[in-house]
């Protein structure tokens, strides 16, 4: 393994070790490639086969030369986003189960809707929209995402039970 190559990279001259001290590029297999010409020139292969297979040897080297350069793949965190985005393509929403609450009423979500305009509507006040939230389970996860035509549980005031 003594014997100097240019590395197929970055074109550094005089690499002696398999590894690329340029651009880290694993060089172990381009020495193997140079070796392959000897066997290569027995009569009966074709030279086109010959190239095609150092090519494919070539990428090889190159895929392991990332591994060389510790370019570990990172896998991609788990999207939080597809459990909501599921939820949001259901279009049958089942109603939610009766809270702790003293009755309301079921309203059908219109074009423009928010929670806090409809707690401006229903309660006069867009501070009590955590009570929709509540009551509706499946808006946690999408508190700003109200679906045309979504019938939600909007619950009575306490106050109004009295
Ligand atoms: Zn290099």
């Amino acid at each position: 393994m003594a014997l100097k190559i240019t590395c197929p990279v970055c074109d550094r001259p005089e690499v002696e070790g398999d590894c690329c001290p340029n651009c880290e590029t694993d060089l172990s297999l381009t020495r193997m490639l140079m070796d392959l010409p000897v066997v290569a020139t027995e009569p009966l292969k074709k030279p086109r086969v010959w190239w095609q297979t150092s090519m494919a040897i070539l990428f090889m080297a190159l895929g392991i030369g990332m591994v060389c350069a510790g370019n570990a793949i990172v896998s991609s965190p788990t999207q939080p986003s597809v459990l909501q985005t599921a939820a949001i393509a259901s279009k049958v929403t089942p109603l939610p189960v009766q809270q702790k609450t003293c009755g309301g009423f079921y309203y059908t979500v219109r074009s423009g809707d928010g929670i806090s305009d409809l707690a401006w509507q229903f309660y006069g006040s867009s501070d009590l929209s955590p009570k929709i939230i509540e009551a509706n389970p499946q808006l946690k996860e999408r508190p700003d995402f109200l679906q045309i035509d979504e019938v939600i549980l909007i619950p009575n005031r306490e106050e109004s039970c009295l």
